[in-house]
């Protein structure tokens, strides 16, 4: 079809825009929207709980609000602002991961994760990611925008949804119990709508989520660090440290080039001196490029005076770019010399091994299918499809 002609059918208006989602809607204002329909304002708490707490997906769902109003609300909300674009389950632990289409057709990434009688939602703050660490999918494309308060929480509340609230499974948790911010982009250059989003999460009458399980991760940004601290929150910080001296760190982490690791380390000291929470330092093992034992010890000289953790993260192939994971005897022999050093240390788990694709590269999968024409693989929201052989995720 030729792209001058016009169509007969051709829509005299643009296509509707989408309803604005209920959770980016401010309280004020939905107070004010019900005052006009003579509500009470009391109704913005029921509408929320319905959401966080109870599972409603769908304000027909909210049975405690009058039948006018779920429909008068249908009419001018949407319960999500996301639609789910590929929903991946991995049968071997019960690890789900969602692509989520927002409102602007950006997508982005979330994963729940669920062991030990945890249930652990990984969630994104922005549509790609500004930092551009060179193993790291996410960065590829550069950053986008900053997510939504609603965006953010949103991401938690649908990772909930597939929570089973009826498990006896003592392995698994029937509802969330954990967060990590460890999806895509930079937590701390979205610092003020990730808190937000972190309060609503805690909110006693919704997910419930204390502030002690939430743990956020971040490249190194040192002012934000104590802005966070000065939040007075008890969220765990983890910090991408990933090389243990400035002139392989900036190679690893661009960014690293302006901050420099002294006043990264001086602004975890700081959050560990004001919220008494010891800082968990991860680092991506590169095969060849920063798993050495030169490498080991400097990073023990470096943590061993401090209240630390590290988390060594087996670098996840990304396709098409140039690094490998670490051989299991180096990977071994670093965490020796931690220990021997009296750093406390840990590698991480790998999880879902089936869809596992590196925190980033479904989402560009996704995009890729799109460009190319293709129609993407139904989303399954209710019955996930068969496991996606795949690489692995952070
Ligand atoms: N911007 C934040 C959050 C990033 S994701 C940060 O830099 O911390 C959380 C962790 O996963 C970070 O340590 C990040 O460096 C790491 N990561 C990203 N891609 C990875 C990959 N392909 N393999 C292993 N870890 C990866």
């Amino acid at each position: 079809m030729s792209a001058t002609l016009p169509l007969l059918n051709e829509p005299t208006s643009p296509p509707a825009a989408p309803l604005p989602g209920i959770l980016d809607v401010p309280a004020e204002g939905l107070r004010a929207w019900l005052a006009e329909r003579r509500q009470p304002p009391m109704r913005v708490n029921q509408i929320r709980r319905q959401i966080l707490a109870n599972r409603a997906e769908s304000f027909e769902a909210m049975s405690d609000l009058p039948k006018d109003l779920r429909a008068d609300l249908a009419a001018s909300f949407s319960v999500f602002s996301t639609r789910v674009e590929r929903h991946l389950f991995a049968q071997s632990d019960d690890t789900h991961k969602l692509v989520l289409r927002l409102a602007d057709d950006r997508m982005i990434e979330c994963v729940l994760i669920q062991d030990d009688g945890r249930a652990t939602a990984c969630v994104s703050t922005q549509v790609g990611c500004g930092m551009g660490c060179v193993f790291c999918a996410s960065g590829l494309n550069g950053v986008v925008r900053n997510l939504t308060v609603g965006e953010i929480v949103e991401q938690l509340v649908r990772l909930r949804n597939l929570t089973d609230p009826t498990t006896t499974n003592p392995d698994r948790a029937p509802r969330l119990t954990h967060i990590v911010v460890m999806g895509m982009g930079e937590p701390l250059a979205n610092l003020d709508r990730l808190l937000e989003a972190l309060a609503i999460a805690g909110d006693k009458n919704g997910l419930c989520i204390g502030q002690r399980h939430v743990t956020i991760s971040t490249v190194g940004l040192p002012a934000k660090i104590r802005q966070l601290a000065e939040a007075g929150k008890q969220y765990h910080l983890a910090v991408s440290l990933h090389a243990p001296n400035d002139a392989l760190r900036t190679q690893i982490v661009p960014t690293n080039d302006k901050t420099g690791i002294p006043a990264i380390l001086d602004a975890a000291d700081d959050f560990y001196a004001r919220t008494g929470r010891q800082v968990t330092y991860e680092y991506v093992v590169l095969g060849g490029l920063n798993d050495g034992p030169t490498h080991a010890k400097e990073l023990a000289r470096l943590l061993s005076g401090r209240k630390a953790h590290v988390n060594l993260i087996p670098w996840n192939d990304v396709d098409g770019l140039p690094y490998r994971r670490p051989v299991e005897g180096n990977l071994q022999g670093f965490v020796d010399t931690l220990r021997h050093s009296g750093v406390s240390v840990k590698v991480r788990k790998r999880k879902g091994t089936e869809i596992d694709a590196a925190c980033g590269q479904l989402r560009r999968k996704v995009e890729q299918e799109a460009a190319a024409g293709r129609e993407p693989a139904p989303a399954a929201a209710t019955a996930p499809p068969d496991p996606v052989p795949a690489a692995a995720a952070p």
